[in-house]
């Protein structure tokens, strides 16, 4: 088995890197940063974000699993102080794996111009560079509305929790195959009009976007921005490709949940 550790850069995060790398060299498992098996997030969900952007090209062969340095994450749920258990459940492998979707975002340019393809794990959100986003809202090849505001925000269900719930957006369970659609201060009035309500689409209904105004687009793809110009579309769907993690102890996704946003509370 083969591992890889990618850390937050803090000094608590790079101690217990080196830490739990001798821990696993010590059960002969094999560093392999190219081609690991299991890759192991210490920081917290940003790292866990950063990890599947930098092994996005084998997220069939490879698993993730988080452990965070801060405060309990929703992809960083292992303390610290576990990681010796945590070493014992990777080195007894085979683990069982949990598969959640992510999101297939494919911005098509006008004049035949390339296309792009990202695949996001919480989310992506469209903007405008130079005033309002005013954008044509297509669902499943029909015309739904035309947008008009600071733009969209377009998640995964294990990304409804992140960005999407600071727009108002519903939490979704990660085993229904879904995308969400969530309005940023979007401008209602006798003239302009949207639904106003977070749209949640199954995983065979395709979201198309085509901008009014030819400005620049910003798109962000979870903690990455671009820039792009002259943008005839951006098409939205559950992508193909799901991330998997690494799943070594029950955590239920409703038991999460409360502890991060209820527990301290109640
Ligand atoms: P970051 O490190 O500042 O992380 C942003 C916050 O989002 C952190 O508190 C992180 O723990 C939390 N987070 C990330 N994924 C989450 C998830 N699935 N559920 C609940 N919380 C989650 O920034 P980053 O590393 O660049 O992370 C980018 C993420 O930040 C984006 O994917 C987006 O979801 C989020 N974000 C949120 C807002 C907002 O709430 N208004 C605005 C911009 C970005």
């Amino acid at each position: 088995m083969k591992f890889a550790i990618i850390s937050r850069g803090d000094q608590i995060s790079n101690s217990l890197q080196m830490k739990m790398k001798n821990y696993l060299l010590d059960f002969d498992l094999v560093h392999d940063e190219q081609e690991p098996d299991i890759v192991i997030s210490i920081g917290g969900d940003g790292t866990l974000l950063y990890a599947f952007h930098q092994y996005i090209n084998r997220l069939d062969k490879t698993a993730f699993v988080g452990v965070h340095t801060g405060h309990l994450g929703f992809y960083a749920d292992w303390m610290p102080s576990e990681i010796e258990k945590l070493v014992i459940e990777i080195a007894k492998t085979p683990f069982s794996v949990v598969e959640y979707p992510i999101l297939e975002t494919i911005v098509r340019h006008i004049d035949g111009g390339q296309e792009v393809c990202y695949l996001a794990l919480n989310e992506a959100t469209v903007k405008s560079s130079d005033g309002s986003l005013v954008i044509d809202v297509e669902v499943k090849g029909q015309k739904f509305e035309t947008f008009r505001g600071d733009g969209l925000c377009i998640s995964t269900p294990s990304g409804s929790t992140a960005y999407n719930k600071a727009l108002g957006g519903a939490i979704i369970h990660p085993s229904i195959e879904a995308l969400q659609v969530a309005e940023m201060a979007s401008i209602n009035n006798r003239v302009f009009r949207t639904i106003g309500s977070p749209l949640i689409l199954p995983g065979h209904h395709t979201l198309m976007l085509k901008p009014k105004k030819e400005t620049d687009l910003l798109i962000t793809v979870d903690h990455k921005t671009f820039i792009h110009k002259d943008v005839k579309s951006i098409q939205c769907r559950v992508a193909d490709q799901k991330i998997r993690f690494a799943r070594f102890r029950p955590f239920p996704f409703w038991k999460r949940v409360r502890d991060s946003f209820i527990a301290d509370h109640n």
